[in-house]
C-alpha cells in the first residue's frame, strides 16, 4: 500500500479505517482525481475469509492498475472514487500464514479464551445470525473490523453506488437482486429508503420504475463483465443472486447493504470451482487477477455510463477527436 501511494501520489492517498480484535491498524486507499465535483464512491473490500488468499492478491493487484494514463479509468474517475480496504480480517489473514492456512474467521476470543473467531461477512447489522452455519459474533456488528467498515460506509452511505466485496471460490458473480421476479419479494423495502435512492444519481425522484429498471442494470452490468472475463483467459463464470445460482444463505452483509440503499451490490467469488479450493496454485494467480480486473473494470463502465451519460459523451467525443487527429496526421505523412 505504501509503494502504491508513493508512486501514484497525485491519486493516491491513503487513510486510516480502524484497529482489528488484535489491535493492527487498518487502512485503505482512496484513488481519487482532484476535482471540485461531487463524486460517488466504489467501495471494494478483499480478505474478509482469512483462507481465501486469491482475494487479497487481487486487490493488490488492482491497485497497481494504471489509473494516470488508461483512458477508461480517467473517465470514470471524473464521477467516482475508489477506495480499497485490501485486507479486511487481517488478524485472520497473519493466523491463515503462520498457524493454520484452512483459517477463515477472525481471531477475536470467546469463551474466556478458549474458543476464537467471528464470520466477519455475517457479522453485520442486516438479518444478523439469522440461518447462519458459522459464528457471526456476540451480537451485530460486535467486532471491530465489521464496526470500521459499518460506521464508515453509514457516514457515506448516500454518496455510496458500489459495494465490491471479494471473496473465492467458485466462479460467481453474485447480484444483491435479481430480474423482475425477484425484485418484486424486496422491492417494498426499498422503496422505504427513500433517504437515498438510487436514481438521485441522475437527478431524477424515486419511483417505482426507476428500482426496476436500476434492478435490471446491476445484472446486466453483471452479465457483461461475465463475458469479458470469459475472453480474458476463457474462464466461465455464473451471474446471478446468491439466493437463485448458490444457495439460500444468511449474509448480513448483503442484507445490510440492502437495508442502507448501496444501490449496486456485488460480491465475487473467484477461481477455481473446487479443484483447488483455496489453495489455489501459484500459476493461477496473474490470470484470475487480470481476468477479475477486467470484469470489475466492465462493471464501473458499464454503470458509470448509465448513471453519467453525460461524461460518457464527453469521453466518446474527445475519443473521437484524437482519433481525427490521428487519421489526420496518418493521412499527412
Ligand atoms: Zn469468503
Amino acid at each position: 500500500m505504501y509503494q502504491i501511494k508513493e508512486s501514484s501520489s497525485e491519486l493516491v492517498t491513503q487513510h486510516y479505517l480502524g484497529m482489528t480484535y488484535e489491535s493492527r491498524p487498518m487502512y485503505y486507499l482512496k484513488v481519487s482525481q482532484p476535482s471540485n465535483k461531487a463524486k460517488k464512491i466504489i467501495w471494494m473490500d478483499c480478505g474478509i475469509h482469512a483462507r481465501e488468499w486469491i482475494s487479497p492478491a487481487f486487490c493488490q493487484s488492482f491497485m497497481k492498475e494504471n489509473y494516470k494514463t488508461d483512458p477508461k479509468i480517467k473517465s470514470f474517475l471524473q464521477n467516482l472514487d475508489i477506495y480499497i480496504l485490501p485486507v479486511r480480517n487481517i488478524d485472520g489473514y497473519i493466523y491463515s500464514w503462520t498457524t493454520e492456512r484452512l483459517w477463515k474467521k477472525s481471531r477475536s476470543a470467546l469463551v474466556n479464551g478458549t474458543c476464537f473467531g467471528t464470520d466477519l461477512n455475517c457479522n453485520f447489522n442486516g438479518s444478523w445470525g439469522s440461518n447462519s452455519l458459522t459464528f457471526c459474533g456476540t451480537g451485530p456488528e460486535s467486532e471491530p473490523e465489521t464496526k470500521a467498515v459499518a460506521r464508515f460506509i453509514e457516514k457515506r452511505k448516500s454518496d455510496v453506488l458500489y459495494f465490491l466485496t471479494i471473496h473465492s471460490y467458485g466462479q460467481y458473480i453474485l447480484t444483491l437482486y435479481g430480474y423482475k421476479t425477484d425484485l418484486a419479494s424486496n422491492h417494498q423495502d426499498l422503496v422505504r429508503q427513500r433517504n437515498h435512492a438510487p436514481c438521485q444519481c441522475k437527478g431524477l425522484r424515486l419511483h417505482e420504475l426507476c428500482f426496476l429498471s436500476f434492478s435490471n442494470v446491476q445484472v446486466e452490468a453483471a452479465e457483461k463483465a461475465e463475458v469479458t472475463l470469459k475472453e480474458k483467459h476463457g474462464t466461465n463464470f455464473t451471474v446471478g443472486p446468491t439466493s437463485l445460482v448458490l444457495y439460500k444463505n444468511s449474509s448480513s452483509l448483503r442484507d445490510w447493504a440492502h437495508m442502507i440503499g448501496i444501490p449496486f451490490f456485488y460480491t465475487f467469488e473467484l477461481r477455481d470451482k473446487g479443484a483447488y479450493g483455496f489453495i489455489l496454485l501459484p500459476d493461477q494467480i496473474q490470470p484470475t487477477c487480470d481476468e477479475t480486473t477486467t470484469a470489475v473494470m466492465t462493471i464501473i463502465e458499464y454503470v458509470n455510463q448509465k448513471y453519467f451519460p453525460n461524461s460518457a459523451v464527453a469521453v466518446t467525443s474527445g475519443s473521437l477527436w484524437l482519433w481525427l487527429i490521428v487519421l489526420f496526421t496518418r493521412t499527412l505523412s
